[in-house]
């Protein structure tokens, strides 16, 4: 890693103003966006929509956000050493391992900014060091930094390659001077070769390991590892819409693919006879778990299972559902799942994508199965980058 940036806090933008100003914005890759005013990025991802989706129906007005800035409720930092020897924390640049330093950018939460300055600035008091990804040498490979929209809690998580911290004491309480406002301090053990940020393990230093926050009123449990969407504000909106899409009167059989840490199947739950949530990771179906239980929702279940396989046997076992929710990852859904959802013969499919590429080629193969879009509605949830949600209606024809 070489000649690193120091990202100096960049001029507000403007809703409706070109760009940010942001020094780092080549380097960094994160803003694929940041060229255009706020108006010219959303007109951009409706363009996009349109051209993906328009053959399906009508692509409604995407939903923006209002002050689009500081929404990322999640940060993560990898931690180097510049050839001089100075300790930095940031983002990798765009398709490569040089760390490009961040100080505060503006799509982060502020408060997760200020931790990791604040932890980079120990290591170098402690005499630690970062993590080395070619000798494997060092301690701190990444730092991750959770907060609570509507709880205001906050949870940092230092990622390790073993579980050793030397001065660990010392150097949670410093920690926890600077920020009073941490809930929880969790260490992770990432020993591992891989791009991924944390590993298996985990490691309570300080508080309950995990952090609280509340979405449409429902409260949930976040773990350090569970998928929990980065944009609580515009999240809102798109499980407002998702609702509505819904139509649920109480009477129906919920099925939430992909569910997470249950946030959409326990919002329905509300308005549905019953729910049933399928996730593969098991750390995000505990918490599902803990969180029907926090939001006393009696009648909601969640399994852990490849949705695609659960739902196969679930339709051959003669089960039905009335609604199926689904938020597949990227790479959308695959066809055991499609072919399950077909078999389970729902009336309604919600069909919530972070890629319009994947849902499209998903939906050409609902539609070829007895299934009709009946509405297409786009949401910001990334404002500045690339990225564009969306969520779609289908109706059993
Ligand atoms: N609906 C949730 C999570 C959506 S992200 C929310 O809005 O918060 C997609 C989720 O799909 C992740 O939690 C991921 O772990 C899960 N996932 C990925 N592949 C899966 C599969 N084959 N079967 C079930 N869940 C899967």
């Amino acid at each position: 890693m070489s000649g690193p940036e120091i990202k100096k806090r960049p001029a507000a933008p403007q809703k409706g103003g070109r760009g940010n100003g942001c020094p780092l914005y080549k380097k960094c890759g994160g803003c694929q966006l940041q060229n255009m005013t706020y108006d010219e990025q959303l007109s951009f991802k409706q363009a996009k929509c349109i051209r993906l989706l328009s053959s399906f129906g009508h692509v409604d007005e995407i939903i923006g956000m209002a002050r689009p800035l500081h929404y990322r409720n999640k940060v993560q930092a990898a931690f180097g050493l510049t050839r001089g020897g100075k300790i930095i924390s940031g983002v990798y640049q765009s398709a490569s391992h040089r760390i490009v330093c961040v100080d505060d950018c503006l799509l982060e939460d502020e408060t997760a900014d200020a931790v990791i300055v604040t932890i980079r600035a120990l290591l170098r008091q402690f005499r630690l060091s970062p993590y080395n990804e070619d000798t494997g040498k060092g301690l701190l490979r990444h730092v991750l930094v959770r907060r609570g929209f509507q709880s205001g809690e906050v949870m940092a998580v230092l990622v390790t390659p073993t579980a050793q911290f030397p001065k660990k004491h010392d150097f949670l309480k410093a920690l926890l001077a600077k920020h009073p406002e941490l809930t929880t301090v969790v260490q992770n053990v990432n020993g591992a070769k891989t791009s991924l940020v944390l590993g298996e393990r985990s490691v309570v230093w300080y508080g309950k390991g995990w952090i609280t926050d509340t979405l449409c009123g429902c409260t949930f449990r976040i773990s350090p590892r569970s998928f929990y969407q980065i944009n609580p504000v515009q999240t809102e909106v798109l499980y407002g819409k998702a609702m509505a899409f819904a139509g649920l009167t109480g009477q129906e059989t919920v099925l939430d693919a992909y569910c997470g840490i249950g946030t959409i199947g326990l919002c329905a739950a509300k308005h549905a006879k019953q729910v049933v949530g399928v996730e593969l990771n098991a750390d995000a179906v505990r918490d599902a778990k803990t969180n029907a239980k926090l939001n006393r929702a009696d009648n909601a279940r969640f399994v852990c299972a490849d949705a695609g396989r659960f739902m196969t046997e679930a339709a051959k076992a003669g089960e039905r559902a009335d609604v199926v929710f689904m938020d597949p990852p990227r790479a959308g859904s695959d066809l055991p799942f499609l072919k399950s959802v077909v078999a389970l013969a729902p009336k309604r499919v919600v069909y919530i994508s972070c890629n319009p590429e994947t849902q499209a080629r998903d939906l050409v193969f609902l539609c070829k199965h007895g299934y009709k879009v009946q509405k297409i509605q786009p949401v910001d949830m990334f404002p500045h980058t690339g990225h564009v949600e969306c969520v779609c209606l289908l109706c059993k024809q």
